[in-house]
């Protein structure tokens, strides 16, 4: 197990979020049609429940599967079915996906939100996140209510929420903690009951002194066991493992998870979502995204209906001309998009068009073995090993290396001066591995 290590020589990021931060959530324009794919989350995609010809109100349920790790998909706009097919999807390939025509009415399905939540059992609060779609929101996707049900075995002593959003140009956390600090403490409240937790700590960065303060005052008005916890700024830090070392001083080990040793930590935005399900029964059909680049004249953070399609994001934001790629997520851990059809998914952060200035990587050239990338992963892991692994065709030796436990923070990539693309090359290793295993 590669233990966590101090690092060394990253060369500061430019956060550039300035331009985004201190701007309040707007509503971006709802589309005409919205392409709602199938697979939003890790685990089992979700089978249609609706034909093409049929009407469909706002949250009305469009697509689920029996399978525990997985999560229903719902309607994002009133209107009519005209379309179940293969459509691209963010993550790269196609995927079932769901077209809706908006008929403008913004009528909604009729909500069923638990009445007395207090009185509630974690079973029942489980099960409103769950018929609520709601998903991990900071990029991952994992089922939530999957997320709030450790194993019998685990004792979870201390929740964690996650205000840490270390990418460049992302502040769509920032500004949800800022702007809904209540709601924040409210889906904290359940997040405890759930899990069984008798304390929590809110992990603010540093530069977001303004949102520590506003979540603070509402933790004080709910009267939770909750501390806001201000952590210098530090791209890494909010990856769930490093987090949890950083608050706690608790190692998770290889292939292990959170609640292995007493935690389980959500995302803020999320914990926003959850406080939804449970008391409006308010299922997951649209997110705030942040987006920005020097690409669109009008960045900010947009509350956008789930299947709009980045074309029409960027449309609405003010394309520009200089754009030279279009990035889902972060600059750091984010997937550039050939297709700008693919749609606003659960887990979409951001939607960044970057100028060419404002792309990281020039022509590759061959590894000089300067051990750059070692020196900077968070956990300890070989980066330029698991590349040529993954490249001379050995992907399955990688595993001995711990190929798994890359998170994807793409620190070795920023500093390989060799212009490696050393992240996708690793998700490439990881998806020749699983197929090599199916
Ligand atoms: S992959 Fe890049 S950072 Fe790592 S050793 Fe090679 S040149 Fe250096
Ligand atoms: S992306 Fe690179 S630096 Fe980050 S965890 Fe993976 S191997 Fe380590």
């Amino acid at each position: 197990m590669p233990l966590l290590q101090q690092r060394r020589r990253v060369p500061p990021l430019d956060a550039r979020k300035e331009v985004t931060a201190g701007a309040p959530i707007t509503p971006l324009a709802v589309p005409e049609l919205v392409v709602v794919p199938l697979r939003q989350h890790i685990g089992e995609s979700c089978h249609p429940t609706v034909r093409v010809g049929d009407p469909v109100r706002i949250g009305d349920v469009i697509g689920d599967s029996t399978a525990r790790v997985s999560a229903p998909v719902h309607a994002s706009v009133s209107g009519r079915v005209v379309d179940i097919d293969e459509r691209p999807h963010p993550l790269g390939g196609t995927v079932p996906a769901v077209t809706i025509e908006n008929d403008g009415r913004e009528e909604w399905t009729d909500l069923e939100p638990i009445r007395e939540p207090a009185d509630a059992s974690p079973e029942t609060l489980r099960a409103a996140v769950r018929r609520a779609g709601v998903v991990g929101m900071a990029g991952a996707g994992f089922p939530t209510a999957v997320k709030l049900d450790p194993p019998p075995d685990a004792t979870i002593d201390t929740v964690i929420v996650n205000v840490m959003e270390g990418e460049p140009y992302l502040s769509a956390d920032h500004r949800i903690a800022l702007e809904a600090p209540g709601e924040v403490a409210d889906g904290l409240r359940w997040i405890m009951r759930m899990v069984a937790a008798p304390r929590a700590i809110v992990a603010v960065e540093s530069d977001k002194a303004d949102a520590a303060d506003a979540l603070e005052r509402a933790l004080a008005e709910a009267g939770l066991a909750a501390e806001v916890r201000l952590l210098p700024r530090d791209y890494a830090a909010g990856a769930e493992k490093i987090l949890v070392h950083l608050v706690l001083g608790r190692e998770i080990p290889s292939g292990g998870y959170p609640y292995d040793v007493g935690v389980v930590s959500q995302n803020v935005s999320t914990t926003v979502a959850i406080s939804r399900a449970i008391r409006h029964g308010r299922p997951l059909v649209e997110r705030v995204v942040t987006v920005a680049g020097g690409g669109v004249e009008r960045p900010g953070n947009y509350l956008i209906r789930i299947g709009t399609t980045f074309d029409h994001v960027l449309t609405e934001a003010g394309r520009r001309d200089v754009t030279d790629r279009v990035i889902m997520g972060g600059p750091m851990m984010g997937i550039a998009q050939g297709d700008l059809s693919a749609p606003v998914i659960k887990p979409t952060t951001g939607v960044l068009a970057l100028a060419p200035d404002e792309s990281r990587h020039g022509d590759e050239v061959p590894c000089i073995h300067c051990a750059w990338c070692v020196e900077v992963c968070p956990i300890g892991l070989m980066p330029y090993l698991l590349v040529d692994l993954t490249r001379t065709g050995e992907p399955l030796t990688a595993t001995a290396y711990h190929i798994f436990d890359c998170f994807e923070c793409g620190l070795c990539d920023y500093v390989c001066p060799s212009n490696i693309p050393l992240v996708d090359v690793i998700r490439a290793g990881k998806r020749a591995i699983r197929e090599a295993r199916a």
